[in-house]
């Protein structure tokens, strides 16, 4: 539950050297993997694959449940402060994929500058 008030708390995407940065001292490095793992599962979190390199965990909304995420929304990568945030708001449209292609996993994410670095 320390992985889930973590993210809750921070109200953005955090990466995963962040959380084992934040929770070193309660959890080992697998012990973490598989609680994302299973959170992701269980429909609380979602990845985040932002321009930083490092995949991302977010909360997903209350509609979640199982292997069925339900948000397409959009998220903003800040490049000047590095933050990931999701805007549950906005919602995109899946794209309609060529005959012979199936999607498994949808990333929309938008680089930019955020509010609190135009400041
Ligand atoms: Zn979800
Ligand atoms: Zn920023
Ligand atoms: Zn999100």
């Amino acid at each position: 539950m320390d992985v889930l008030d973590f993210i809750i708390d921070s109200h953005r995407a955090v990466s995963q050297p962040e959380l084992e940065h934040a929770l070193v001292h309660k959890f080992d490095r697998v012990t973490l993997y598989r609680t994302l793992n299973t959170f992701n599962e269980n429909g609380l979190l979602h990845t985040v694959a932002d321009s930083s390199g490092s995949m991302k965990y977010a909360l997903c909304n209350t509609h979640c449940e199982g292997n069925n995420h339900h948000h397409e929304h959009l998220h903003f990568h800040c490049t000047s402060c590095s933050e990931t945030v999701c805007f549950e708001e906005v919602m995109v449209t899946r794209p309609t994929l060529p005959a012979g292609y199936a999607a498994v996993d949808y990333n929309f994410v938008v680089n930019g500058i955020c509010r609190k670095c135009q400041a």
